[in-house]
């Protein structure tokens, strides 16, 4: 096959490059992560998508999860359809917010109450204000390697020398915001003991995924996530379960309580509104009602609660059967026994899998994986070289080494099974270098 980006994918990134800052609208886009020019998509049915150059390429990105039944499935398109030819937008209060509701309270019993906004990013955001509020004080604590978007206290690292001080990840966050933020090593509940015993009555909230999702994939370790409920709790803080990534896409619902996680607050995103932007945080009344316009805790937005994005989370959850759950299970495994296998036949090493349902990290590093520091040392230029020779083959993987890999409920065994000679041409290039 010729080399992936098409002529038109081309011309597009060019003219994308006069309007837009730096071509896109969310960084991973450009290709910076794995250098070239990134693919414009055109269309996408089911487990593909085609350019505009009318090549098609196996989807593993999924909308980073949020197309969790593939792409375009006829039910969202139909209920997406029917929502706008009522209307667009409110602004005020209608149905259609409460029927997505309901379907995620019978899901998530913890939720007894949840207000939606238009993303993760202020999701997460506002839960750590209510957090805030709700305790009166001021510290939130995150994990390395844990996106939880990019709220300015949460943008923050891991500070060198002085391992739990958070540094701003990101020009224009000051260094004043990240004070207020702690950043341990995932997996290692000591080092969140020794942080509670220093300034436990300062903390509000710890904030976590509890299958951490945007570092490649890491799994918690046994005892981990229970042991972080109890530490918490001692010290009278909250715990906020980031599942804007695994929530409804490991199970019918959200996943820390099934992994010990015992959670105040749970945020929601992504699949949840089946490809519209949509995000939710909710938990316990109690907490909820210290939320304007009850109580003191501001937190508002212009387009939450669309009603076309609530018909079309609706729609979405409503596919989302038991089977669906085992289908993506068995796609899942089957898509990590692939890689493995080719990553045998082509003796690549180190190379490391790992996966929890539908969700796969691939490491250029040796396993296992339980945190940052571990992600980070895999190689990212063999990612690239990986990454390329797959797009030239069909298969449009994450362009950026520490994400996520997605299957979608739309995949096929086949569709899989057509895949891996582009994966070991990947692999191939990675191991031996090659054109980048
Ligand atoms: C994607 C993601 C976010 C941010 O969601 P956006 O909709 O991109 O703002 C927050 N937390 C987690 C765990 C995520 O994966």
């Amino acid at each position: 096959m010729t080399p992936a980006p098409g002529p038109r994918s081309r011309r597009l990134w060019r003219r994308a490059n006069r309007s837009l800052a730096g071509g896109v609208d969310s960084p991973v886009r450009s290709f910076r992560a794995v250098g070239g020019t990134p693919v414009f998509f055109a269309r996408g049915r089911g487990a593909y998508l085609w350019d505009v150059d009318g090549r098609r390429y196996l989807d593993l990105v999924g909308s980073w999860g949020a197309s969790i039944l593939g792409n375009t499935p006829p039910a969202v398109r139909e209920a997406i359809t029917r929502a706008a030819s009522e209307a667009v937008s409110f602004g005020a209060p209608s149905p259609r917010e409460h029927e997505l509701a309901e379907a995620i309270r019978a899901a998530c019993p913890e939720i007894e109450q949840l207000r939606f906004v238009s993303s993760g990013t202020e999701a997460v955001m506002s839960a750590v204000r209510l957090a805030r509020g709700a305790t009166g004080r001021e510290l939130v604590v995150k994990f390395a390697g844990g996106y939880h978007g990019h709220a300015d206290g949460l943008l923050a690292r891991a500070g060198s020398g002085v391992s739990t001080l958070a540094l701003p990840d990101s020009a224009g966050v000051p260094p004043a915001v990240t004070a207020l933020t702690r950043v341990l090593p995932y997996n290692d509940p000591e080092a969140l003991a020794r942080l509670l015993e220093r300034e436990g009555e300062r903390v509000a909230a710890v904030v976590v995924e509890p299958v951490a999702a945007n570092m490649g994939l890491v799994p918690p370790r046994p005892g981990f996530l229970r042991a972080i409920s109890t530490l918490v709790h001692r010290h009278g803080a909250l715990v906020i379960a980031d599942e804007v990534i695994t929530g409804f896409r490991l199970r019918r619902g959200t996943v820390h309580a099934s992994l010990g996680l015992d959670a105040d607050l749970v945020t929601l995103g992504k699949v949840i509104g089946g490809g519209l932007p949509v995000g939710a945080y909710g938990g316990r009344r109690r907490l909820l009602r210290h939320l304007a316009p009850l109580g003191p805790v501001y937190q508002a937005g212009t387009l939450s609660g669309n009603p076309i994005a609530m018909a079309a989370g609706r729609a979405t959850l409503d596919q989302l059967v038991p089977e669906t759950y085992r289908r993506l299970e068995r796609l899942g495994a089957a898509l990590e026994e692939g890689l493995a296998a080719a990553a045998e036949q082509e003796r690549l090493s180190p190379f490391t899998v790992q996966r929890v349902g539908s969700l796969l990290g691939t490491f250029f590093a040796a396993g296992p994986v339980i945190d940052a520091a571990g992600a980070e040392r895999s190689d990212r230029r063999r990612y690239a070289r990986y990454f390329h020779a797959a797009l030239d083959g069909g298969v449009y993987l994450p362009p950026s080494a520490l994400e996520t890999t997605f299957v979608s409920a739309a995949t096929t065994p086949g569709d899989l099974a057509r895949a891996i000679p582009a994966v070991r041409a990947g692999m191939r290039a990675a191991r031996g270098g090659g054109r980048r």
